[in-house]
C-alpha cells in the first residue's frame, strides 16, 4: 500500500489523505485550511479525486470535510450516519439566512452521502475500511483501520482521551493489534508546557458558575455536542433551571436525543427547551441557561435590562475573539466580561503516547500539526516518518 499525504503535514487542518492499493485507491477527509493557517498548500481535490473509489471522512469539522463539493460526482463520501445528519442541518442552518455560502448543491450533496455503522468494515475491491468510534469535539467521530495486501493502516482522524465519554482508548483499540503504519493527529504537541482540564473538570466548574449566577448565557459550537451536554449536566446538578436554546440548535439536540443508543441517558436534551415567550415570565423568576450564538435573536436576551446581571460563558476557541484570526462577529458579540471556560477537543501527550503504545506502529506519520518533529518529544519507541506533503510512502520503505 501506499501513503500520501496531500495536505495535513506541519498544519493543523486541511488533511487530505490518499491511501491506494494496487487495485482500489480511498481518501480519508477532504478538508480546507483553517481560517489561521499560515501554511498554503494547495490541494486540487477535483483531480486528486479522479479515479478514486472512495472518500471516507473522519468527522464533519470543516477542516476535514469542508472541500466535498470538490470531490468528483461519481466518488461515494462515506461520513458516519449521525455526523451526516448533524452536518446536513448544519449546512441548512448556513444557506438560511444566507450565513455562508452554501447553496442547495451543498445540501442535495450532504444529503447523498454514504453512511457507514461502527465497527463494521466497508469492503472496496481489496481494500477493508473500520471505523471506529472515538471521542472528539465533533460528534460521531471515527478512527478508520485500513487493510489491504497484508498491511494494515490506522488514521486517528481527530480525537481525544479526555472527553465525558468513550476516552478508554487501550479498550476501544483493544482487538486491533499492531499496525504496520499509524497515521495521527498531534495538534496539542506543539503546547506541551499547557495543562489540559478534562470535559468533567469543565462540567464541575461549570456546575458552580451556574449555581452562583441566575441568569447564564453560554457561547460554544452548535455541533460540539459533548460540550453541550456538559453544561446541560452541570446545570441539572445546579438545580436544574431553564435550558434554553434556538430552533436550529433544538433541531440538533433533538436528532441527537433521538439517535443515540449506547450513551442515550447521556444525550438525552429532551427537556431543552427552544426559546418561546411563554417562557420569559420563568426564565425571569427562577433564572435560565441559555445556549447563544452571535446574532440578534440572542442579543435581544443578553442586552434585555431584565437579565442585567448575568454571566457570559464563552466556551470555544479564544482565536475567534482576539488576535489575527479573531472574527468580528463573534468579537463584538461576545460582552468584555466573558468568562472563559474551554477545553481542547484533541488529545494530550498521554492520549496519544497511548495510541501508540497499543496499535505499536512499525511507522509513525504525523500529521494535523504544526511541526512534525514535536511527535519526537514524546521519546516514544516507534519509528516516525517525517514525510512531506504530496510525496508517496510506500508501506515498508527505508526511513
Ligand atoms: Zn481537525
Ligand atoms: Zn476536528
Amino acid at each position: 500500500m501506499k501513503i500520501k499525504i496531500h495536505r495535513g503535514i506541519n498544519q493543523i487542518g486541511g488533511c487530505v489523505t490518499e491511501i491506494k492499493s494496487k487495485k482500489v485507491k480511498i481518501l480519508i477527509d477532504v478538508g480546507t485550511n483553517l481560517p489561521n493557517c499560515k501554511t498554503n498548500v494547495k490541494v486540487n481535490v477535483a483531480k486528486v479525486s479522479k479515479k478514486c473509489d472512495a472518500v471516507f471522512i473522519t468527522h464533519y469539522h470543516l477542516d476535514h470535510l469542508g472541500e466535498y463539493m470538490q470531490v468528483r460526482k461519481e466518488v461515494p463520501i462515506y461520513i458516519g450516519e449521525q455526523a451526516k445528519e448533524i452536518f446536513t442541518i448544519y449546512q441548512k442552518r448556513m444557506k438560511e439566512p444566507a450565513i455562508a455560502e452554501v447553496t442547495q448543491d451543498h445540501i442535495d450533496r450532504a444529503e447523498a452521502f454514504k453512511t457507514f455503522t461502527q465497527d463494521i468494515p466497508i469492503v472496496i475491491g481489496d481494500m477493508k475500511v473500520t471505523p471506529i468510534l472515538v471521542n472528539h469535539s465533533a460528534f460521531d467521530s471515527y478512527m478508520f483501520l485500513i487493510e489491504a495486501e497484508g498491511k494494515r493502516i490506522l488514521h486517528t482522524g481527530d480525537f481525544r482521551t479526555h472527553g465525558p465519554i468513550n476516552n478508554n482508548i487501550s479498550e476501544i483499540l483493544n482487538n486491533i493489534g499492531q499496525v504496520d503504519v499509524l497515521i495521527c493527529e498531534h495538534t496539542t504537541l506543539s503546547r506541551l508546557d499547557e495543562t489540559f482540564m478534562s470535559e468533567l473538570m469543565l462540567q464541575n466548574e461549570a456546575t458552580d458558575l451556574i449555581k452562583n449566577n441566575k441568569y447564564v448565557f453560554i457561547m460554544c459550537a452548535s455541533t460540539n455536542i459533548d460540550r453541550i451536554a456538559s453544561f446541560y449536566h452541570a446545570n441539572k446538578e445546579a438545580g436544574n433551571k431553564l435550558f434554553i436554546c434556538d430552533d436550529y440548535q433544538k433541531d440538533i439536540l433533538d436528532y441527537v436525543t433521538k439517535t443515540s443508543k449506547k450513551y442515550k441517558d447521556y444525550y438525552n436534551f429532551s427537556d431543552v427547551k427552544s426559546f418561546d415567550s411563554k417562557l420569559y415570565e420563568e426564565m425571569t423568576e427562577n433564572g435560565f441557561c441559555m445556549l447563544v450564538r452571535s446574532n440578534y435573536f440572542s442579543q435581544k436576551f443578553i442586552n434585555s435590562p431584565k437579565f442585567k446581571n448575568s454571566l457570559f460563558i464563552y466556551s470555544q476557541w479564544l482565536g475567534y475573539l482576539q488576535g489575527e484570526t479573531a472574527d468580528e462577529n463573534i468579537s463584538k458579540f461576545v460582552p468584555k466580561n466573558y468568562y472563559y471556560l474551554h477545553t481542547s477537543g484533541h488529545a494530550t501527550s498521554e492520549g496519544i503516547t497511548e495510541v501508540c503504545n497499543v496499535v505499536k506502529p512499525k511507522v509513525i506519520i504525523p500529521i494535523h500539526g504544526e511541526n512534525s518533529k514535536d511527535f519526537n518529544k514524546l521519546n516514544l519507541p516507534y519509528k516516525i516518518k517525517h514525510l512531506k506533503n504530496k510525496i508517496t510512502y510506500r508501506i515498508g520503505e527505508r526511513i
